[in-house]
């Protein structure tokens, strides 16, 4: 395995390869490839021995043309500066490619989750919420669950928030509990964007998702709804994974059987499949359609030779390295990026927001359906573009159209001072 691209240099990169087909200056690009700014804090957290642990945390607010910033925070122990920087970049052009009116923003901590009490956590939320205060706010900057973040921590955000400016304000987080102002639909709408784009792409080539094989690479929250409504569509899911390797039945699996089993012991590998495979064995699988579910870098130039899947949906921010899109593209392999593919969760985040504004919640299906509305018409777009332009792959022609509607915000605004 060669050495792990930094995540941030991949954005630059990915940013770069769209400006080359756009009309854009120096100092504009420098803009385009760098986040306004990020707040870097060392959190001070008494554990339940009375010690006290000090964890860095991060929150990058990278482009605010077009909105408040937005995007998720993650409980991770690989969480970087340069991560989290990348992360904000990725979500502002996301926002931009379904056009939602928001900019882009990421946080994160480095810990362990696994390692704390839910009263640990709760402490150290609480203490990340209250630094973030001063530059988030529904108008300003919105937090949202990411990679071991979800409704417990997004509650107690909201909670430190409100409490500590005196007002209610739910628009603040989303990702929310039901009962706290959360979205219907929202827990399932990343995998909801993974099943519809994987849809799409597969009726763009002129084949049908049902009846394909796939393999999922992580189990979380995007892995393991966008496997279980792909098994709805009638596709057959042959291979799923989590960090401890993969289950594997070439007849298909049961994946709410496999969730059901990871949920009990903790091992999507504990699930009853004939074969255990590696995550690498998982990601060279010859499959019809691949969808890499877990964090940056899954695929890098090297492994990306030995890819066999046709198809590549991303439901992880970055799973491809830039190397790996080159090997891939040369190798008649269709990649449908990442802020399109996983945009259904900032997406119903949006909606969300709405519904806390106006004090005026939607159903399920209401929702279900505008988010369809929304991933099917930034499909369309992309397509167009990429054909109308000559571009070479979805990636480049979803960073076009994104980085035309940040800069049409941006030129709109004009420059201050
Ligand atoms: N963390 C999710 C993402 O990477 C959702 C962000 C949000 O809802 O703001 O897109």
């Amino acid at each position: 395995m060669s050495e792990a691209a930094n995540p941030f240099e991949s954005l630059q990169e990915q940013v770069d390869d769209a400006a080359a087909h756009l009309d854009v200056d120096a100092g504009t690009l420098a803009r385009l490839k760098n986040p306004e700014r990020v707040l870097e804090t060392n959190l001070s957290v008494e554990l339940d021995d009375g010690s006290v642990e000090l964890f860095r945390a991060y929150r990058s607010q990278f482009n605010g043309a077009r909105g408040p910033y937005k995007g998720g925070v993650r409980y991770h122990p690989q969480v970087s500066r340069d991560e989290v920087k990348a992360l904000s970049g990725w979500m502002a052009y996301k926002c931009a490619v379904v056009d939602i009116p928001y900019g882009g923003g990421k946080g994160g901590i480095v810990v362990d989750p696994d390692d704390y009490s839910e009263a640990e956590l709760e402490r150290l939320t609480r203490a990340f919420a209250t630094e973030l205060r001063p530059i988030i706010g529904e108008d300003r900057d919105i937090p949202a669950p990411d990679v071991n973040t979800g409704r417990r921590e997004m509650n107690w955000i909201k909670d430190t928030y409100e409490t500590l400016e005196n007002t209610t304000e739910p628009g603040v987080v989303t990702g929310k509990a039901p009962d706290s102002g959360g979205s219907a639909g929202r827990v399932e709408a990343t995998g909801r964007s993974v099943m519809l784009t994987a849809r799409e792409a597969f009726e763009y080539l002129g084949e049908d998702v049902e009846g394909a094989t796939v393999a999922v690479q992580g189990y979380g929250n995007a892995g393991s709804i966008a496997a279980r409504l792909l098994e709805d569509v009638g596709a057959s899911v042959v291979a799923v994974s989590d960090s401890g390797g993969a289950a594997y039945d070439p007849d298909g699996l049961d994946t709410r059987a496999a969730k059901a089993r990871k949920n009990e012991t903790g091992e999507v590998t504990d699930y009853d499949a004939p074969e255990t495979l590696t995550n690498e064995e998982l990601l060279t699988l010859d499959v019809d359609l691949l969808v890499p579910a877990a964090l940056e870098n899954a695929i890098d130039g090297e492994l990306a030779h030995e890819v066999e899947a046709d198809v590549i949906v991303e439901a992880a921010n970055g799973p491809l390295t830039p190397d790996a899109d080159d090997v891939l593209a040369d190798r008649d392999v269709h990649v449908y990026p990442d802020i399109l593919a996983n945009a259904g969760g900032v997406t119903v985040s949006y909606f969300e927001w709405v519904q806390n504004r106006q004090r005026f919640y939607w159903s399920e299906e209401r929702v279900n359906e505008e988010l369809e509305t929304v991933i099917v018409d930034a499909f369309d777009r992309l397509t167009s573009t990429l054909e109308e332009r000559d571009l070479p792959n979805f990636r480049t022609a979803a960073y076009v159209v994104a980085i035309e509607r940040v800069l049409a915000a941006s030129e709109q605004s004009g420059v201050w001072p």
